[in-house]
């Protein structure tokens, strides 16, 4: 098999040194392992500018989608009401959840390519007191688009909602200030701008609502409340962790404060993203999502012509040494491009020549 960088939304190309962690076995009881756990939730609390009186950091074995199901599970109880705004297939994966745990739920849905509405928002807010939480997802990986977090966080702390968001793929690549924002819980995942392997998720959550949800949680695995109490002792995960998975994060961790923290890497992966669309343009290939509305994460291109085959156009790029993704739309035909891990200018460069010579010699 030949070896392939990803572009996609994660997992994501890592560093060798980061993959390295990996060759020794690590026992989990023991105090070395334990320590590396409290020192990744250390650095989660300042990477996010959250201060240790304020926040704590949960890392939750699983997916990011786990992560999410248990700050679900956890911080909604029975009396609450949450408001889940959507604009693509991670907001409506939360809307499922919210159904298959009975939470009392409201979707405020808006089209993919638009951000959600503020005076609509207060619309719905005004109307109905009984919601007690919002969510938004930050980065709406379906599209790109890069959600209004200075709004939303606004209306929750003007309103008194507690305020959750799913900031899975833009924690690390993009500065979010939890503590200024106000934000009650931000979910995130190792295999995302951390540049870690996939294996667990992270909530970075405020103290003062996290400990107020004892025995909400109707789900034992998935209870953040009881997994907080105990990691909290002195860095036990309650059932196995994943060894594995949380050296090579901790190591990805300290890359990122080498690279210049999130905002060096910001700026490159802006710099691959912008690079990336401009070049694509120039070859035909249009965005769906508005340059101001775009994230610098990953990007949604519309099919060039109708002979398009995202299949022929995959092998032929993933032969040359690239995965892209397909698209996730149901009204137009798309692919995405992630710019996000190991990736630096050249591999746009690369990439764009790779897909410049598909559409001059395959495509004709
Ligand atoms: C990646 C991602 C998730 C989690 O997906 P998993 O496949 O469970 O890791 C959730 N929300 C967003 C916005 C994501 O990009």
């Amino acid at each position: 098999m030949n070896h392939y960088k990803l572009l996609t939304p994660g997992p994501l190309t890592t560093t060798r040194t980061v993959k390295e962690e990996m060759l020794f076995d690590r026992c989990t009881w023991d105090q070395d392992y334990k320590q590396i756990t409290q020192k990744i939730r250390a650095q989660l609390l300042q990477l996010a500018f959250a201060s240790q009186q304020e926040y704590t950091t949960v890392l939750m074995q699983g997916s990011g989608t786990f992560a999410v199901e248990s700050v679900m599970s956890t911080a909604i109880s029975v009396k609450d009401k949450v408001l889940i705004v959507t604009n693509g297939a991670y907001g409506e994966r939360i809307v499922k959840m919210a159904q298959y745990l009975g939470l009392n739920h409201l979707e405020y849905r808006v089209d993919y390519n638009q951000y959600p509405n503020e005076d609509e928002l207060r619309k719905i807010l005004d109307k109905d007191p009984q919601i007690t939480h919002m969510v938004m997802v930050h980065c709406e990986t379906t599209t790109g688009i890069l959600n209004p977090l200075d709004m939303i966080s606004r209306l929750s702390k003007e309103y008194g909602k507690t305020l959750i968001i799913d900031a899975m793929s833009s924690f690390g690549g993009i500065e979010i200030n939890v503590s200024a924002l106000g934000i009650d819980y931000l979910i995130s995942s190792a295999n995302k701008c951390i540049q870690g392997v996939p294996g667990f998720g992270f909530v970075i959550a405020n103290i003062d609502k996290l400990s107020a949800c004892k025995g909400n949680s109707h789900s034992l695995s998935l209870d953040l409340y009881d997994q907080w109490k105990e990691m909290d002792k002195e860095g036990k995960w309650r059932y196995t962790s994943p060894t594995h998975v949380v050296a090579a994060f901790s190591k990805a961790i300290d890359e990122l404060v080498e690279e210049g923290g999130i905002s060096a890497r910001f700026a490159r992966y802006q710099n691959n993203n912008r690079l990336l669309r401009e070049r694509l343009e120039e070859i035909g290939f249009h965005t769906y999502i508005s340059s101001e509305q775009q994230s610098p994460i990953i990007s949604t291109f519309l099919f060039p012509n109708e002979k398009f085959s995202f299949a022929d156009f995959y092998s032929y790029v993933k032969e040359k040494g690239y995965v892209i993704y397909p698209g996730k739309l149901t009204d137009a035909d798309t692919f995405r491009i992630g710019n996000i891990g190991e990736i630096y200018e050249e591999d746009i460069h690369e990439l764009c020549n790779i897909i410049e010579e598909y559409m001059g010699v395959v495509a004709k």
